[in-house]
């Protein structure tokens, strides 16, 4: 039997690759205006980078890593995410002392061993966005804020931002109490999950996708009300930088997103367009991440998008091949075919589009193919046409047709057709 790909990793076809390369190219043309450089980093990390960071009691690190020991037994990972590679390089590679190095963007597959469905899948694929060491609230709006133009560019439609803060470690210990005694009152209702979790990670309840827990977090208290005074302020002063900006936001207070190194303000951009899978993006600030995973104490925020939701709003033609000319050569006999191979070279080599038959199929099946191939034009090549020295040229949009001699055969197509 023929072999398959594995469920949830999927091949990206020609015909819709157009599309990611749009989505790839308005990325970098709006970060850059921002301010922000391209980073790459590995697919494949020690696994201890994400266990430590995403959380030990998280999803994506109890059930969806693939993680795999490699031929040392050194225990390997595939990221799931990629904001803590993008810290560990930062880390690594002294970039604090590079005051040019603050901002950065990352595009690429991530995987996740979730169920797949629409939306969903085991390879997916994400652009990221990072800023380190400015902790201005006016990052924090100005981050969200570029994620929305780079939605609008893309005309995604219906794009609600939902905005919370998840408080810092001095609000969040009090509160993961007060969680913790709510919890415990309806603890005989929760998932097993959340059961297990509920001492050591309560605030994971609040992403839990099991429906009787949902019913529960409706009544449970949040974070929000419980912010600190300085995580109060930080909040206000981000709403109202995003005011500015005549931004429009809900505040969520039960967003917590899926991975435990989030403080302060968080946000995702959902849209009713795609049923449970509704978040195109999301992100927040996590200051403290650096810190743990041994590098100097600075202050980050960020998001990532998920480019196959993106792929799957987008307008039926965008990303389509654009209006040039595009000739097909079709050469009818030998000679011809052995003055057209090279001829098709050079014509590529001046800055044409073209293609030709390689296989002496007759004209009517070569029509048909540059017909396929949606030629604007065609340049017939017979033999009976050298012996006149010329070639005739066929506008395949208005039908019409003329003689082209063969001297000068090159200038007066790149005439034609540039
Ligand atoms: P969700 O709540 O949908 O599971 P998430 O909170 O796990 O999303 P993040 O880890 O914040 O998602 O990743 C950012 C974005 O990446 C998401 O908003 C989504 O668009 C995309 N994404 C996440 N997981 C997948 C997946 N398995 N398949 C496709 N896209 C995904
Ligand atoms: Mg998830």
């Amino acid at each position: 039997m023929a072999i398959r790909a594995i469920k949830g990793i999927n091949d990206i076809l020609p015909d819709v690759v157009g599309k990611w390369q749009l989505v790839e190219s308005v990325a970098r043309r709006i970060f850059s205006k921002f301010g922000y450089q391209e980073i790459r980093i590995p697919i494949l990390e020690k696994t201890e980078l994400f266990s430590r960071s995403i959380g030990e009691s998280t999803d994506i690190v109890e059930k969806e890593m693939y993680t795999f020991p490699d031929r040392n037994g050194q225990l390997l990972t595939l990221r799931p995410e990629a904001t803590a590679s993008v810290v560990r390089a930062f880390i690594q590679h002294k970039l604090h002392l590079q005051p040019a190095m603050r901002k950065f963007y990352t595009m690429g597959p991530m995987f996740r061993h979730e169920r797949p469905q629409k939306g969903r899948y085991r390879q997916f694929h994400q652009i990221n966005v990072e800023v380190f060491a400015m902790d201005d609230p006016m990052v924090d709006a100005e981050v969200i804020y570029m994620l929305l133009v780079f939605l609008e560019e893309l005309k995604i439609p219906r794009i609600k931002l939902h905005l919370n803060s998840m408080g810092c470690p001095d609000c969040r210990l009090p509160f993961r109490q007060s969680l913790a005694d709510y919890l415990e009152g309806v603890r005989d209702k929760l998932c097993s999950d959340c059961q297990r979790r509920r001492l050591s990670n309560p605030l994971r309840i609040f992403d839990c996708k099991v429906d009787s827990c949902g019913k529960l977090v409706d009544k449970a208290p949040v974070l929000l009300n419980h912010l600190c005074r300085e995580c109060e302020k930080n909040f206000q002063s981000v709403k109202d930088h995003l005011d500015s900006l005549a931004v429009a936001y809900t505040i969520d207070p039960f967003m917590v997103r899926g991975l435990d190194y989030y403080n302060r303000t968080t946000f995702e951009a959902i849209t009713p367009l795609l049923g449970a899978q509704d978040a195109v993006g999301g992100g927040g600030r996590y200051d403290g991440l650096m810190k743990m995973l041994g590098g100097p104490d600075l202050p980050a925020t960020g998001f990532a998008i998920g480019m196959e939701r993106l792929i799957l709003l987008l307008d039926d033609k965008a990303g389509a091949l654009k209006d040039s000319n595009r000739l097909f050569v079709a050469c009818l006999g030998e000679e011809a075919k052995k003055k057209g191979f090279p001829l098709v070279q050079q014509l590529r080599l001046s800055g044409l589009t073209v293609e030709m038959d390689y296989e002496s199929k007759s004209l009517k099946a070569q029509m048909r193919r540059a017909d396929k191939l949606e030629a604007t034009h065609v340049l017939i090549l017979g033999d009976d046409e050298l012996a006149k020295g010329v070639a005739t040229m066929r506008n395949m949009e208005a039908s019409t047709q003329e003689e082209i001699p063969l001297e000068g055969l090159v200038e007066q197509l790149l005439r034609r057709l540039q």
